[in-house]
């Protein structure tokens, strides 16, 4: 262990943004830790059998405004320009998301007129309304409005991915996905989108892949570093080193202060013969079903291919050791868990060669830019403190 200074626990975008900064930019040695058999975390996708890029972990792309995080990830591949449309199926109609007037349109036939109206005279074009602030509306025709939206697009879909009604969780939750004043074309409005050309893993196989990093799959970071009394011990040696964790910082610390609370996910792959099963990549399900939405994976990089692979998505309670829904995908926003995660954040502010990143480690709805900008400034952090 004396040949490594560096130690980071995790190779999704947060472990592994950091490890290859270390290697490249210090040019030190680093020992990444991966409990799975394989890089990306939640991003990594793979080949299948039908030639098809296959999100394993559910639908993945990458939308930024930050120029730093495409200069950043373009070193390590090419982008394919996909625009990500997302559809509804409500009452067997296809309805585009953000809700915007084309669902006004189409859902409430013969009101569009008054209710666009009312909208445009309250609201600016292009404005991004969450649907708690329709439904706190004084206009009895824009709450009445938010009702309907809130019913047909959140309530349901909500309460299966959350397993709670929306409006108990943080507003961060809602805010993901606004009503939109006018109409849009796209899930997402930032100025880049995008999938790497070859895929996701392929993009983490560039930048792992230096002779200065050694990976270690199937190998969690713990069965080697023992905390104890804020020092990590590696063989009943005290570790001196650096350590970037990005797994759950409540395991890190033995659920001391209790277990955070996590929703998971299940995805049923199916391989269909039809050329097309759905007309975008991700149909939202906001009704009865059981699952919360279908992505066909052929459209992310418009792949021409006679057969298609669809999964379909079904949310669950995060359980360990459980056989199902054991990987933890979406850290859960409420009072209690906040309360507890800052205990644990401020147990791991005392462990003095320790830094967090990431979705699990810092218990935040990051999305992968957001994940890499903060994997960035860690990487500053570190190069300060080891340059000093
Ligand atoms: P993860 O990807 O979870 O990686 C953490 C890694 O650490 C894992 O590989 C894990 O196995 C490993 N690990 C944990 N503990 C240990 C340990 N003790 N020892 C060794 N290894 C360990 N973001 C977007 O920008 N666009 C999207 O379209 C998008 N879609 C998403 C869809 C879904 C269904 C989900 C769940 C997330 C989506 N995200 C999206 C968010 C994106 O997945 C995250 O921003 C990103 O994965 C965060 O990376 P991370 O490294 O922090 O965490
Ligand atoms: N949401 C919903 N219906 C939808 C889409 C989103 O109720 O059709 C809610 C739901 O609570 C979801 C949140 O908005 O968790 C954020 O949606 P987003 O698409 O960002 O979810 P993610 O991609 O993170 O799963």
């Amino acid at each position: 262990m004396n040949e490594y200074k560096f130690i980071v626990a995790g190779a999704g975008f947060s472990g592994a943004v950091v490890a290859e900064r270390i290697a490249n930019i210090l040019n030190e040695k680093v020992l990444v830790y991966e409990k799975r058999e394989h890089t990306g975390g939640n991003a990594y996708d793979y080949l299948n059998e039908n030639g098809i890029y296959v999100h394993k972990y559910g639908p993945h792309i990458l939308h930024t405004d930050s120029q730093d995080v495409i200069n950043y990830l373009s070193q390590f591949t090419e982008w394919y320009g996909y625009r990500h449309k997302v559809f509804a199926k409500i009452d067997n109609s296809y309805i585009p998301l953000p809700f915007d007037f084309k669902g006004v349109e189409i859902l409430l036939k013969g009101k569009e007129k008054r209710l666009k109206k009312a909208l445009l005279n309250r609201y600016k074009e292009g404005e991004k309304v969450p649907v708690y602030k329709l439904l706190e509306s004084q206009d009895s025709d824009l709450r009445e409005f938010g009702e309907f939206v809130f019913e047909k697009i959140f309530l349901h879909y909500s309460k299966k991915q959350w397993g709670v009604n929306p409006l108990t969780l943080s507003k961060e939750v809602l805010k993901r996905v606004p009503v939109y004043i006018g109409y849009t074309d796209s899930y997402f409005d930032n100025k880049f989108q995008g999938i790497p050309a070859k895929g996701f893993s392929s993009l983490f196989e560039k930048m792992l892949n230096n002779k200065n990093i050694k990976l270690m799959l199937k190998k969690d970071f713990r069965e080697d570093f023992k905390l104890r009394e804020r020092k990590f011990y590696y063989k009943g040696k005290v570790f001196e080193g650096i350590i970037v964790y990005t797994g759950e910082i409540d395991y890190l610390f033995d659920f001391k202060y209790g277990k955070l609370s996590y929703r998971s996910l299940r995805f049923d792959f199916e391989d269909i013969s039809t050329e097309e099963f759905q007309p975008v990549a991700v149909v939202n399900y906001p009704g009865k079903e059981k699952f919360t939405r279908i992505t066909e994976y052929k459209h992310f990089l418009n792949q021409k291919v006679k057969i298609t692979t669809i999964s379909k998505e079904y949310p669950g309670e995060y359980k360990r050791d459980g056989a199902d829904f054991n990987i933890p995908y979406y850290p859960f926003f409420d009072k209690k868990n906040e309360e507890i995660y800052l205990k644990y954040k401020k147990e791991a502010s005392l462990v003095k060669n320790l830094f967090t990143a990431g979705r699990l480690a810092e218990y935040k709805y990051y999305n992968m830019d957001n994940a890499v900008l903060r994997a960035l400034k860690v990487f500053e952090e570190i190069k300060r403190i080891t340059q000093k």
